[in-house]
């Protein structure tokens, strides 16, 4: 017999590698088995003990480290740093395949569902899970990519010098608190030396920020950067391509635009980000 530990951890890993399969199957990997057996039954993964986002209240000291450098322009990435998002976007009921997702019914919820993530690879590296952070009912959410340093030391996602930039857009420019609005990432965890998240753990971890959305149901999203973009939307089209138009995912507006991180190097582009926010701010009946 095993003892609790391991069985709970076999039946972690059973839960991982069945939600694995499902998305993969459903991506288009015609060998895949489908899962049909139902584990909702199985007791739940040990009490987080990571910050609990959402609540916006974190703890940590930011760190000094360089701001991730991500969402440079197609001509910007190596071949081997081409973000690898799904092949398409996948349909709603594709993205709650793990069992006990869907009665995920609160933000505080989904969070305790997530628990202390053994989901993925990027586990093994993080200091903090970064979940999200801001009103739970907001109008306006963004999404980045994924933690950087600073993320992963307060648990908070945007909160280093992009995530500044970002606080700016929505402060100074939108006339908004970040408090207002949502901020998430489709990863949860930071990868290690912030290299491009890979489709494995794109695959466990995108599924709780449909949750999220959900959840929230914010009429629109800005996506930033090339992955989120990418990601949410199911293509490869590059942000140059989609910046500045609007995009759908399952009902909700999306306005892709730059990541700030691009912004801070590109500073001459921050006239097309502002573009873009102006577009938001409008379909949101802001003033201009
Ligand atoms: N970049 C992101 O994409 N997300 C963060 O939370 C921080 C930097």
């Amino acid at each position: 017999m095993l003892d609790d530990p391991t069985h709970s951890a076999l039946r972690e890993l059973l839960r991982s590698v069945r939600a694995q399969l499902e998305w993969q199957r459903d991506c288009g990997a015609r060998w895949m088995p489908r899962v049909t057996a139902s584990d909702d039954a199985l007791p739940r993964a040990t009490a987080p003990r990571t910050n609990r986002a959402g609540s916006g209240v974190v703890g940590g000291t930011a760190s000094d480290a360089p701001e991730p450098a991500r969402d440079a322009p197609p001509s910007g990435r190596t071949a081997s740093s081409t973000p690898s998002p799904p092949a398409r976007a996948a349909r709603t009921e594709e993205l709650f395949t793990e069992p006990g997702l869907r009665g995920a019914a609160t933000l505080a919820a989904l969070r305790e569902h997530i628990g202390d993530c053994q989901r993925c690879k990027l586990a093994g590296g993080r200091t903090n899970l970064v979940f999200g952070v801001g009103n739970p009912s907001a109008d306006l959410m963004f999404v980045g990519e994924g933690p950087g340093a600073d993320e992963d030391l307060q648990g908070e996602p945007f909160v280093g010098r992009a995530g500044q930039l970002l606080t700016e857009i929505i402060t100074k420019g939108m006339k908004l608190k970040r408090a207002d609005v949502y901020i998430a990432n489709v990863i949860k965890c930071r990868p290690p030396g912030n290299r491009n998240p890979e489709p494995d753990e794109i695959a466990s971890c995108m599924p709780f920020l449909a949750r999220q959305i959900d959840l929230v149901q914010p009429r629109v999203i800005v996506a930033l950067g090339t992955f989120a973009a990418q990601t949410l939307l199911g293509v490869k089209t590059p942000i140059t391509r989609m910046r500045g138009t609007w995009q759908d995912y399952r009902g909700v507006k999306v306005m892709p635009t730059f990541h700030p991180a691009y912004l801070l190097r590109n500073p001459n582009d921050k006239r097309l980000v502002w573009a873009d926010i102006k577009l938001v701010m409008a379909e949101l009946g802001l003033p201009v």
